[in-house]
């Protein structure tokens, strides 16, 4: 009996483990992913997930356009489909376009046969829209909703042909009550160089959703960062290209 608390101490701490590596974007446990080089280096990348965005990403396209910027866009393959023209805009303004899956999934809770066929119709939808997808060293980019995974998850994408990027800086900018008061107070806290930031243009929950307050932090984020402490954007696979990681 006296050995129980221990044994509860070490199933809470594995659970831990498991917790922390299947929802931590930083975290490796559960395998390698791109997260960038978080506080080394000059290079900085934006990504945008859960668009395109009817409401939204046009304003977005404006704010990287006058400050001369490329971003990467994990767009969700039922958006794509329900906007291609929206879509052709971002692609044609020169930003990356990974898979955000189709139906913005969780994707440990699904087979291997519903992930595979979540990032298929994703990619069918963005070409079907006329749009090449970014690639680096010969695969595509695909972003997990919720940044969830577990180690089979990744194996199945990796499988599939695309390179696991999550991201160092999160704003928590989809929270309820957000302000861009306060996605710039986590931006202070977080940003130190060779991060990938994370923000939304879109919502899975809706088209149209209001995303002001993250459009209006990527402005004050390239303010501040680009033009103030001369930190260069860039999108993921320039990113990857320049840092020389290798996709296990
Ligand atoms: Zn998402």
């Amino acid at each position: 009996m006296r050995k129980w608390p221990l044994a509860v101490g070490a199933a809470a701490g594995a659970t831990g483990w498991a917790i922390y590596n299947a929802l931590e974007p930083k975290a490796q446990g559960f395998g390698r992913a791109f997260v960038g080089t978080p506080g080394e280096g000059k290079l900085m990348a934006l990504t945008f997930d859960d668009g395109p965005n009817t409401a939204w990403t046009p304003s977005l396209l404006e704010v990287l356009a006058k400050f001369d910027v490329k971003a990467t866009f994990f767009s969700i393959g039922h958006y794509a489909r329900e906007q291609p023209s929206l879509l052709r805009e971002v692609a044609a303004a020169g930003h990356a376009i990974g898979n955000h899956t189709y139906s913005h999934v969780t994707m440990p809770l699904h087979t291997d046969e519903t992930i595979r066929r979540e990032l298929r119709r994703t990619t069918e939808a963005i070409e079907d829209a006329g749009v090449e997808m970014a690639r680096v060293q010969g695969r595509r980019l695909m972003r997990p909703p919720y940044g969830r995974r577990r180690p089979g998850t990744l194996r199945v994408l990796r499988e599939e042909g695309y390179v696991p990027i999550l991201w160092s800086v999160t704003l928590w900018d989809w929270n309820k009550g957000i302000t861009t008061e306060k996605i710039m107070r986590k931006a202070e806290r977080q940003i130190r160089g060779g991060d990938i930031i994370l923000l939304h243009d879109g919502c899975n929950v809706a088209m149209g959703w209001d995303r002001s307050h993250s459009i209006r932090s990527a402005e004050l984020i390239l303010t501040q960062w680009k033009e103030q402490e001369g930190f260069e954007f860039v999108t993921i696979p320039e990113m990857i290209e320049s840092t020389g990681y290798r996709d296990p």
